[in-house]
């Protein structure tokens, strides 16, 4: 496992893997590496040659100043568990290489995809620090497959998105959330929950339980289940910024379930701000769904990729 700080050397490296006939995985994170991110890196390192894990926390993507001094920072332990996970090379560059001085370009999505849900709450500036920042890395890196998490279900779409507009040579592949036994998303930010708020954050799979077993007891009526879900957020004490339900590919607000939906919340728990989603699909959940990609088994899964690309 080798840490590489520059893009020089991190080049020379995937030249060698392609010159032997290799592929290259890229897996972004901002560190602090959980099961979550394990399960890119291991399914990255079982579809190519080499996997490159990057560890950068892009200051461009936190609104709040706050959020992003007290990020977790673990270097060593990143290195050790992307490594066990079959990573090959840890890429974690200084904030003066990503951005170098007098750097002023910006790679922006514009519109609904990063106008809505956590555009709505964080401003769109988040999505335009992620798109400028995964537009670099998949430059620096030049990867084959990019893996992200359906985790951050907007940020996929918001990625393919990018990457089909400006025809980056890459393929973008989302994989389930991996959770908590007692549902709860896994997040570097929940080292920060106090046990109190670790116990009340577990609403927040319940609440999308909710929602999911009406929607297989056959309802579609959106404010219904959104209402649902409403119930164990409320029964814990917590009130979401939002949960919504949206179509999956545009992120329009749906009124009925009858496309692949989202289900997505952000909710304020003790010091930190969480997200999650679900797929609602308006079909059974033991049918095949034609356009959907890479749906887990949980009900928890991964949102359809817009268009072909
Ligand atoms: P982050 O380090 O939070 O920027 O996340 C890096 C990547 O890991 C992103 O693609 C996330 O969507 C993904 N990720 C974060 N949490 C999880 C999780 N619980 N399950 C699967 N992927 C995750």
């Amino acid at each position: 496992m080798r840490i590489v700080r520059t893009t020089a050397e991190l080049r020379d490296h995937v030249r060698a893997v392609r010159a032997d006939g290799g592929t290259v995985g890229l897996v972004p994170t901002m560190g602090a590496l959980h099961a979550g991110h394990v399960s890119l890196v291991e399914a990255a390192a079982g579809r190519t040659t080499s996997t490159v894990v990057s560890l950068f926390v892009n200051p461009r993507q936190f609104g709040d100043a706050a959020d992003l001094t007290n990020y977790p920072r673990t270097e060593a332990e990143d290195a050790a568990r992307a490594g066990a996970a079959g990573a090959d090379v840890l890429f974690a560059p200084g904030v003066d290489e990503v951005y170098p001085d007098g750097f002023v370009s910006e790679v922006r999505v514009s519109g609904p995809l990063t106008e809505r849900l956590e555009g709505a709450h964080r401003g769109p500036e988040h999505f335009h620090g992620v798109t400028t920042v995964v537009a670099k890395l998949l430059n620096m890196v030049g990867p084959d497959v990019a893996f992200f998490g359906a985790k951050d279900a907007q940020q996929v779409l918001v990625v393919r998105r990018m990457v089909r507009d400006l025809d980056l040579p890459v393929e973008i592949v989302a994989l389930p959330t991996v959770r908590e036994p007692d549902g709860l998303a896994l997040s570097s930010r929940n080292v920060r929950l106090s046990a109190d708020d670790r116990a009340r954050a577990v609403a927040i799979p319940r609440a999308i339980d909710a929602a999911l077993a009406l929607l297989a007891a056959g309802e579609r009526d959106a404010a219904a289940l959104l209402g649902a879900a409403a119930g164990p957020l409320a029964d814990a004490g917590l009130t979401p910024e939002y949960v919504a339900i949206v179509d999956a590919a545009t992120l329009a607000p749906r009124g009925t379930v009858d496309a692949p939906s989202l289900l997505a919340l952000a909710v304020p728990v003790g010091p930190v701000r969480l997200i999650d989603n679900a797929l609602l699909s308006p079909v059974p959940s033991d049918a095949p769904v034609p356009a959907l990609s890479g749906a887990g088994s949980t009900g928890h899964a991964v949102p359809p990729t817009p268009e072909k690309g």
